[in-house]
């Protein structure tokens, strides 16, 4: 229950009945049909039981959603496709408002900006800019939210050059605990501008986002297979070669290994592979030239090509539908040539993909303009996860994160990287002690009573 909630009734059938005929969207409770789509999260391990699942449809759902929410002693959780929901705090007494109807992309190239309503996705906002020659800082992934993912900083293929998404949010127009439509950018609200860009769903529900669009550079991006076997050489050789190349190039370095599913293409299915991906924002020849060395391995399979921004979301081949999965992820200091033994020996089945992204160039310059990401000092992001058809696979693999985890320890981070801690995390780790102390400020100033309820938790400093 809300901290609040002492003097709060639980809703009653009539209430639910009112709340219902002010909502143009839907809501869903137990047992009523559609529940089970409705409470389904896109990550298919995770069993979510709300009190309530609201489907909202407009800002003036979302109003009416909080302020019941408020009233009741309920806590509202917002979802936009439940990538991020596997750290979720249980939802016994929570209404999860997802937002996967409001999904209106606007482009406007004047301004070099897109407003993305909340339950846009990133192929959503990818596409209808590229068509203007622009380019936006999605992820790895075309239907992860632009909202979930910008709020918990947002590391693409152009992280390394353009910084964060969360520091390239021009505003973001959310419903505060006391029930307003406020809109917060430089101007306006700037503290709760700051720590919602980066301190996640923990100040509002967001119901639109604005975000720059950058001149659509050139880009030479591909990825580069060889059998497992040679991951040991190949990884060592990435490993040096990140060293010398500029921060125009973002890469992986990874190893896979995909189970004999028929959602996976024949030249993949069932085979383990060690594999670098990269992103250069420059024209081809200089980016062929980059990465000759790697070529020079002899991969199996070469996909590196000129291509347009549409291609991007498709580079790192994540799932394209919502599947079971478990996995977690660290930050490095650093990548000597014994972890990258360590990224070899534990790299194996169950795992589906242990991967390591290189960070640096724009991730690591601190600027006044940022939100309260700020900047990621690490060397390193490392991120493993695998299939969890069943709980007792499930278990296994979280066994072999966790296995995966203990042999990085000895290069890890103090800090944690909000968006690929798929587990609960101390929320201490996420941010530098000073911002964190300020971000539990904002959350006392906008949700003292704690009504909002993000995966990543900000307690109020309260
Ligand atoms: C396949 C895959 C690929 C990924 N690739 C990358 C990557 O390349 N780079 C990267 O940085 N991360 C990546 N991630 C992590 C991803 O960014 C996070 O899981 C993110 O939280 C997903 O956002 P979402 O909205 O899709 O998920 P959700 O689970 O819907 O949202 C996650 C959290 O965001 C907040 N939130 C969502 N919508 C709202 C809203 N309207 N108002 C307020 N708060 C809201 C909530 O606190 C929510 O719990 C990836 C994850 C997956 C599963």
């Amino acid at each position: 229950m809300s901290a609040l909630s002492f003097d709060v009734q639980p809703p009653s059938s009539v209430d639910i009945r009112a709340l219902r005929l002010r909502l143009n969207g839907d809501l869903v409770l137990p047992g009523e049909p559609g529940w089970d789509d409705a409470r389904r999260a896109w990550n298919l391990a995770v069993d979510q039981h709300p009190f309530a699942v609201a489907l909202v449809e407009s800002e003036a759902d979302v109003v009416s959603v909080v302020q019941f929410a408020s009233l009741h002693g309920l806590r509202v959780a917002p979802q936009g496709t439940g990538h991020g929901a596997s750290a979720l705090e249980s939802l016994e007494d929570v209404i999860l408002v997802k937002t996967e109807r409001m999904r209106r992309v606007e482009i406007d190239a004047g301004s070099r900006t897109a407003r993305a309503e909340a339950g846009a996705l990133w192929q959503d906002v990818v596409e209808p800019a590229a068509e203007q020659g622009f380019i936006v800082l999605h992820g790895s992934s075309p239907d992860v939210g632009v909202v979930g993912y910008t709020l918990g900083g947002g590391m693409g293929w152009l992280a390394r050059s353009r910084g964060l998404a969360a520091n390239s949010v021009v505003a973001v127009e959310l419903v505060t605990a006391d029930g307003r439509l406020v809109r917060a950018d430089r101007d306006n609200e700037p503290d709760l501008f700051w720590a919602i860009r980066g301190g996640g769903g923990s100040f509002g529900v967001v119901t639109a986002i604005e975000i720059r669009m950058y001149d659509a550079p050139e880009l030479y991006a591909g990825a580069m297979f060889w059998p497992v076997e040679r991951a040991p050489e190949v990884l060592h050789a990435w490993r040096e070669w990140v060293e010398t190349v500029p921060d125009d190039v973002t890469s992986v370095g990874r190893i896979l290994h995909l189970p004999p599913v028929p959602d996976i293409p024949e030249p993949f299915r069932g085979k383990s592979f060690v594999l670098v991906e990269a992103v250069f924002t420059g024209p081809e020849a200089e980016g062929a030239a980059l990465t000759a060395p790697l070529r020079a391995l002899g991969p199996e399979m070469d996909t590196f090509a000129a291509v347009l921004p549409t291609a991007l979301p498709h580079l790192h081949m994540d799932p394209p539908k919502p599947v079971p999965g478990v996995g977690d992820g660290m930050l490095l200091d650093e990548l000597p040539p014994a972890a990258i033994e360590a990224m070899v020996a534990t790299g194996t089945p169950p795992v589906l993909s242990l991967e390591v992204r290189p960070l640096g160039g724009k991730l690591a310059e601190a600027s006044a303009g940022n939100g309260a990401v700020g900047a990621l000092e690490a060397g390193f992001a490392l991120f493993a996860v695998g299939f969890a058809p069943t709980p007792e696979i499930g278990v296994a693999v979280e066994q072999a994160v966790d296995r995966i985890k203990a042999a990085f320890a000895p290069w890890e981070s103090s800090r944690t990287y909000f968006n690929f801690a798929e587990r609960g995390v101390a929320p201490e780790r996420l941010y530098p002690a000073e911002t964190y102390r300020r971000l539990r400020r904002v959350k006392a100033q906008y949700d003292g009573g704690e009504l909002f309820l993000a995966n990543h938790p900000i307690p109020s400093a309260l």
